[in-house]
């Protein structure tokens, strides 16, 4: 079984991620549960031009339909928008009314333009150390994304569970896999640390429990995963199974509990 913990859609930008695309490529690839966020929810483009689509509530509403058209196959994480919005009492309700749908929150440093440390996301970090709800978190090396910055948060919330997706994009990951180390509550996500031998190190580095398969997919399109495909094959034969199905399945269930019952 692989839970793949980082999938989208939406259309925004550059992309028009469909459900579609997003169940074929899972199929096609067999991905067997995931979990998805809307990226219509980012609050600035690539050009760092504010961007609104449509609002926090609305964003992640479409992210629980979506969860229960498929609910064999997806569960949701809900995309905040802290620069333009906050975690207003309606977004709140729509947590709290499909806590069956909703595992986690995902943070996006980049799309927002705002570091992690910022005070705008308390009420995010306050409400999910409440409702025991993990953060996924985008860290790359840029100004808003360092992972450095999500470590001083999880030191800060040791309730909570945060996961550094990308463990730093374009960086060596040894900065990213020093933090998840020595952070017990700061776990990291494979998504686009695609080569079989550095997804290999980082386990040995930072211990088999704390790393989760994710991959970003559709954003590539319906063969997003074939990016994948060495890195997923390479660990086969170099982990056991049991340490395979912690990184493709059991570590995922174990930060998102709420997963739990997933065969
Ligand atoms: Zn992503």
């Amino acid at each position: 079984m692989i839970i793949d913990s980082h999938l989208h859609f939406g259309n925004v930008v550059r992309f028009n991620l469909t459900e579609e695309m997003l169940l074929s490529s899972m199929k096609k690839y067999s991905i067997n549960f995931g979990l998805v966020s809307n990226i219509e929810a980012i609050e600035y483009d690539f050009d760092r031009k504010p961007v609104f689509i449509i609002n926090q509530y609305g964003a992640n509403l479409k992210t629980v339909q979506l969860c229960k058209k498929h609910p064999d196959t997806l569960k949701g994480l809900f995309w905040i928008k802290p620069v333009t919005e906050t975690l207003d009492e309606k977004s709140k309700e729509l947590i709290l009314e499909n806590k069956d749908i909703f595992v986690g929150f995902k943070a996006h440093p980049y799309h927002s333009q705002l570091k992690v440390t910022d005070s705008r996301y308390i009420p995010y970090f306050e409400f999910a150390s409440i409702h025991n709800l993990p953060f996924a978190v985008h860290t790359c090396i840029d100004s808003w994304s360092d992972c450095r910055f999500l470590h001083e948060v999880a030191l800060q919330y040791p309730q909570v569970k945060f996961i550094a997706v990308h463990m730093d994009l374009r960086s060596d990951y040894k900065k990213a896999v020093e933090y998840i180390k020595n952070t017990p509550n700061l776990y990291g996500d494979t998504t686009w640390v695609n080569d079989g031998k550095t997804v290999e190190w980082i386990l040995q580095e930072c211990g088999m429990n704390k790393i989760i398969f994710g991959s970003d997919a559709p954003i590539d399109g319906v063969d997003t995963y074939a990016s994948y495909r060495e890195m997923i094959e390479y660990l086969k034969k170099s982990l056991t199974p049991a340490q395979w199905n912690m990184v493709f399945a059991n570590n995922a269930k174990n930060i998102f509990r709420m997963l739990q019952n997933k065969a």
